[in-house]
């Protein structure tokens, strides 16, 4: 197929062909003609199977159908509720990306910076709002924005959302939006919690499921180094140094843990940085941007910081240390081996995480090869400890199925009430 079989007008198309893109992925094969027939959407879609174009498209050609609507009424007509920042920053640049030759104005609002921009752009009038719901929040209570025109919404990684504890702001939110809208629901997971928020959100929504652009096992080649803890940062440094690997992208159970990993790196002249949820906006974007470019060779991440991070072809991820929650290691392992690029997913096990090893291998199906590097072996005589859990462990469902499918119409389950988000971090979004 391509994409000019999928209804998207000439200057949609134009921006797409200048991307270089003329397959469209099966989200978007699915969800754009859905889109644009004013369709609502749950969509089991995540990172890396190309969902942001896949609502981003349709979403601009949608409005720009009419842009005297929005030079008249002045209020944004579009809005894109995301769980990060990072995420956020990353919706916002594919919809200038395809939008470059359509006239919409767009901003994006997230937490962690100053507000004056964001205020003046907002009252400046924007058509697509791109945000965090903390943040947006804020601009609420202080009228910098009116939602009341809101035409068309998103709710991207819904799952994430309210793993961090979004759930009460997303439900304010949503009480400000009016009644007749279409919906767009993304999640790698279907929860309960999230079936009952469909369920009171979508009108007659088409379900949409597909698979991971790439499953891990065909695309990324994975292996385990038994190690013992304590020697894993010198097994990471030589591992990186020999194999001269130059864009790794490293994952740590913690924040502390990043930052220590990070500086150790750099002491070996291997130059590094973390990511994670205490750094600055600034220090996070900048960070990223330097890893993308090559500035740096090793980004030192944690599950969330990392999440909806979009690098093209990144050729090496190491797991430091593994995930408590299996799902979040093909999570981790989906930021390799994009779009067709061939990948390596190391990781590093220690006696410890013997049964998170095993926990992971039954996800995947399969075992995952095993290598001790000479001079590395680990020591018989070292006893396991237990791993203290990371506050982000959670309890969600994979997405069921894996091959796409469209059904219509979705039957959410029941009425339940959602029951209430566990931990709650999400103010450190605003
Ligand atoms: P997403 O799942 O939206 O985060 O997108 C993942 C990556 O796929 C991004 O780097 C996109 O630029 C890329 N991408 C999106 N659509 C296509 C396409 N039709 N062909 C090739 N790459 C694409």
């Amino acid at each position: 197929m391509h994409f000019s079989e999928l209804g998207l007008s000439a200057d949609i198309l134009r921006a797409v062909t200048e991307q270089g893109y003329d397959t469209p992925t099966p989200i978007q094969a699915q969800a754009v003609p859905l889109v644009l027939a004013g369709r609502d959407l749950m969509a089991a879609a995540q990172t890396g199977t190309g969902k942001t174009a896949g609502f981003t498209l349709p979403i601009l050609q949608r409005l720009a159908q009419d842009t005297h609507l929005s030079l008249k009424r002045f209020k944004p007509r579009a809005l894109v509720l995301a769980p990060t920042r990072e995420l956020a920053i990353q919706v916002q640049q594919s919809v200038f990306t395809y939008g470059k030759h359509v006239k919409l104005r767009t901003a994006a609002i997230y937490g962690g910076v100053a507000i004056g921009p964001q205020t003046k752009l907002l009252k400046a009038g924007v058509d697509i709002v791109v945000a965090t719901p903390g943040r947006l929040l804020d601009h609420v209570s202080q009228r910098n924005i009116d939602l009341s025109g809101i035409e068309i919404l998103v709710l991207d990684e819904a799952d994430r959302m309210l793993d961090m504890g979004f759930i009460h702001d997303i439900r304010k939110i949503l009480a400000l939006l009016p009644k007749r809208k279409q919906s767009l629901l993304f999640s790698a997971t279907f929860s309960d919690e999230i079936r009952a928020l469909a369920t009171g959100l979508l009108r007659d929504p088409v379900s949409v499921e597909v698979a991971r652009r790439n499953a891990p096992a065909e695309a990324v080649a994975q292996c385990v180094y038994c190690v013992d803890r304590e020697r894993k940062r010198d097994l990471l440094v030589r591992l990186i140094t020999e194999n001269r690997w130059h864009q790794v992208l490293v994952f740590t159970r913690t924040k502390h843990g990043a930052d220590a990993l990070a500086e150790r790196l750099c002491k070996a002249r291997i130059s590094a940085a973390a990511l994670h949820g205490n750094k600055s906006q600034g220090q996070r974007i900048r960070a990223l941007d330097d890893f993308k470019k090559l500035k740096i060779n090793v980004l030192v991440a944690t599950d969330i910081a990392a999440r909806g991070i979009d690098i093209d072809d990144l050729p090496h991820v190491v797991n430091y240390e593994l995930p408590s929650v299996p799902e979040d290691y093909v999570h981790r392992i989906g930021r390799t081996g994009r779009a067709g690029a061939s990948g390596e997913a190391t990781s590093l096990v220690c006696i410890d995480e013997h049964k998170l090893l095993r926990d992971i291998e039954r996800v995947l199906k399969h075992e995952i090869e095993k290598r001790v590097m000479p001079g590395f072996e680990p020591d018989p005589k070292i006893k396991a400890e237990p791993i203290q859990k990371p506050r982000s462990a959670r309890m969600a469902q994979p997405a069921r199925g894996a091959k796409p499918t469209i059904k219509a119409p979705a039957k959410p389950a029941g009425n339940r009430r959602p029951a209430a988000a566990g931990h709650h971090f999400g103010s450190r979004h605003r």
